[in-house]
């Protein structure tokens, strides 16, 4: 290669008289200079001051903690206790780098509790503010103030009057660092972000009082009051509205090999609505932030509730002390846990329990709306719609298919049939219990099976397994959803597209033959009458739904269909947990997948195809179709409501084919999307949203962990387009190395 000439530019040119390529001279920065800049790193804000000072006035077992504020701490920070003060002698190491009374070993960290530890905060504070210490220890008669700038003491401390405890003032805050001030100056939230630490405290420090206020206010703005009931806590600080939607969780686990912890707190219910998560969080009785942690109950939240809500979260968790690495972080906002994984898929299993339990009382409570089916009053419209009627009646979509669409009854009309029951549990104790004594269920199906028709359809599924598919299905990593129908995956060196509707079905149908007899029931709120899920069924397969030419003719099939319903009840009942009354209602249909409620949208469709499909004259054949007909209706199909986020967006358009009209097919230009901005039905956008938001948390937390552990793909997804192979990293290195 040719040598070029190096380009200087005009500055280096005007320095250049000097002698060039010389290393600069390495030497040892100021003291004075390195404090500054740890300190800036420390106390980075004035809500940093507040937090290490309120830490230190917990460790000093202070019962009551006043924190008073002025110009956002820029001006004065002063927090006073009633703690147990500090000793004369040690006032005039107190604010040195590096000097703590809570640490002496390294190996200390271990076990340490107090939340201070780097005895660094008040040495910080006096880099870059003013710092004066009032303090007084039990049994002295007066007190001592002494003032400090840059760690060292600036005069004696003189006697004074003082109050039990400790008052420490920061005064000009950042007063030598500019650029922060100027920044911090214009900022004007630094006042409430205080406020809301404060409050982070009170509910957890419970039995402290504490008060935060503006300097000269004669409210404060955050004011608790020692109390034993975490529950009153919230509410003085956070208000009625908080403390009347949430409820109480807790989670233990106590098996080295997974994790140990425990956790209790309080996280909102499906009633309560906010724009933006509130997530407080203690370990081991330190406020500290867990970003995946929070992320993972927000994606419970938006996959289990009907309501796209942000949630309310305050949990305390206990390790042991060695699982926690408190020394990650110099503000000690975050710590490293142990197990971490472990620890936050357990407590999101909890909170969706939780969810679902308390989303399925909303949904009973909704019940109480609608009438039931025999409902014979004629005078009020609404209560008269019988399930079928009032789905069709209100479509406001323009989707044949659709019939969930009451915006009345956001969770589908069918859903409303729909009522999971709570597991049953002793109170407080862990939800956990029954989580691992299903999976447990789980892992011992085979016993159940002993009618040779079903160990028959039992051994053709491990004789048509695909060896290879089988491979990629237990150690696939799955990457996301390519479209609405496939997932993408990662299998050693290879990416496929694999089709999760297939899958499902396939997954599902193997299971009721493993789990055959053996069923857990999902009870449905108000049992479904067949003839009416009949009829919805073979009006969708027509083409127009509205019209009513064959009515009397479905009705004959309908009718015809349950009759032989209510024949084989007993059978479908004791092999399938699909259970149907003697009135011709269906009352409850099995678990499947632990964790899993199919989409009650195919509900009719499901009860036709045992009508219709099932061969009831041969055993291993009707076995064989009852399986089937249960996997279709459990697979993981699409939500009716289109995909909001492709497409599927125009028909969430109000007013009908806007699309068309106006532009002559779908893809709509940026400008008019703005124009239609709010032309768009957004309960039902956001109905969809959550639908789809669900399904996909399903397809990854459900359907995938329990594929790699219990499918065995059948051969014919070789070649049936179920998996498609998209690239091999290999092959794509080879191109890359090319370009
Ligand atoms: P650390 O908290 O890491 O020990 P700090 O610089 O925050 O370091 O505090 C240094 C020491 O000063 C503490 O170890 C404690 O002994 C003492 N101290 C600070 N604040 C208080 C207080 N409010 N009450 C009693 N002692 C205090
Ligand atoms: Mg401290």
């Amino acid at each position: 290669m040719d040598h070029q000439p190096a380009i200087i530019t005009e500055e280096e040119e005007a320095t250049s008289a000097l002698p060039r390529k010389e290393p600069p001279k390495i030497h040892r920065l100021d003291e004075s200079v390195v404090n500054r800049i740890a300190a800036g790193e420390v106390i980075q804000r004035p809500i940093s001051a507040v937090k290490e000072l309120v830490e230190n006035s917990l460790d000093a077992g202070s019962t009551s903690i006043s924190v008073t504020v002025k110009d956002g701490g820029l001006k004065l920070i002063q927090v006073s206790d009633d703690g147990h003060g500090i000793r004369y002698e040690d006032l005039p190491i107190l604010c040195e780098r590096h000097t703590t009374s809570k640490l002496s070993a390294f190996e200390d960290l271990q076990t340490i509790k107090s939340m201070g530890f780097r005895g660094e905060a008040l040495a910080s504070m006096t880099y870059v503010g003013h710092v004066t210490v009032t303090t007084i220890t039990g049994g002295q008669l007066h007190g001592y103030r002494v003032s400090y700038r840059d760690g060292v003491m600036e005069h004696q401390p003189r006697p004074c009057a003082a109050v039990k405890g400790t008052q420490i003032m920061i005064e000009n805050l950042f007063y030598n660092m500019t650029a922060r001030r100027k920044t911090l100056q214009n900022s004007a939230d630094d006042y409430s972000k205080i406020v809301d630490l404060i409050s982070r405290f009170s509910i957890h420090h419970t039995e402290v009082s504490f008060s935060c206020r503006k300097h000269g206010a004669a409210r404060a703005d955050v004011h608790s009051i020692a109390t034993s009931s975490r529950l009153d806590a919230i509410r003085s600080v956070y208000g009625m509205a908080v403390a009347r939607d949430v409820m109480e969780v807790a989670a233990l686990d106590d098996d080295p090999s997974r994790s140990i912890f425990k956790m209790d707190g309080y996280i909102s219910n499906s009633n309560y609505s906010a724009k933006k998560t509130v997530m407080v969080l203690f370990i081991n009785d330190r406020l500290v932030e867990c970003s995946a942690l929070k992320r993972a109950i927000e994606v419970v939240y938006a996959a289990t509730l009907p309501k796209a809500s942000k949630p309310f979260i305050y949990m305390s968790i206990v390790l042991p002390p060695e699982h926690v690495d408190v020394n990650v972080h110099p503000t000690k906002k975050e710590v490293s846990l142990l197990n971490q994984e472990s620890i936050i898929e357990n407590i999101q299993t909890v909170v969706e329990l939780k969810l679902r339990n308390c989303n399925t009382s909303r949904t009973f409570h909704t019940q109480t709306v609608y009438p039931s089916t025999s409902g014979t009053l004629g005078s009020n419209k609404n209560t008269q719609l019988s399930p079928s009627e009032d789905g069709s009646k209100s479509q406001k979509v323009p989707v044949r298919k659709m019939v969930r669409t009451d915006s009345q009854d956001p969770s589908g009309r069918l859903h409303a049939y729909l009522q999971v029951k709570p597991p049953r549990q002793p109170e407080g104790k862990a939800d956990l219990t029954t989580v691992r004594s299903a999976v447990r269920q789980r892992r011992n199906p085979k016993e159940s099976a002993d009618l040779t028709s079903i160990q028959e359809l039992l051994n053709d599924i491990d004789c048509n397994c695909h060896s290879g598919l089988l491979e990629v299905v237990r150690d696939c990593t799955y990457i996301g959803m390519a479209d609405d129908v496939f997932a993408l995956l990662q299998h050693g060196t290879r990416l496929y597209l694999a089709n999760v509707v297939n899958l499902s079905k396939e997954l599902m149908y193997q299971q009721v033959l493993h789990r055959f007899a053996h069923f857990n029931a999902i009870q449905l709120s108000e049992p479904a009458p067949l003839p009416e899920l009949l009829m919805l069924a073979l009006k969708e397969e027509d083409l127009d739904p509205e019209c009513s030419e064959n009515d009397d003719l479905k009705e004959k099939i309908a009718e015809m269909n349950t009759q032989l319903l209510k024949q084989n009840a007993e059978m479908l009942a004791e092999y399938f947990c699909v259970h149907i009354d003697q009135q011709g209602n269906l009352s409850k249909i099995p678990v499947i997948l632990d964790q899993y409620t199919p989409d009650m949208d195919h509900v009719p469709d499901f009860v036709l195809c045992l009508g219709n499909d099932v061969d009831w004259e041969d055993e291993k054949s009707c076995f064989q179709t009852i399986s089937a007909a249960l996997g279709n209706f459990y697979a993981m199909h699409p939500p009716l409501l289109p995909n909001p986020s492709g497409d599927g967006l125009q028909c969430y358009k109000k007013g009908k084919n806007h699309v068309d009209i106006k532009n002559g097919n779908a893809t709509n230009n940026l400008e008019d999307d703005t124009i239609m901005e709010d032309e768009y039905d957004h309960e039902l956008l956001s109905e969809a949203d959550t639908a789809w938001a669900q399904r996909e948390w399903t397809i990854q937390h459900v359907l995938f962990p329990s594929m790699r552990l219990f499918l065995k793909p059948p051969n014919s997804m070789s070649t049936n387009g179920t998996f498609v192979q998209v690239a091999s990293l290999e092959k794509l290195y080879k191109i890359f190395e090319r370009c």
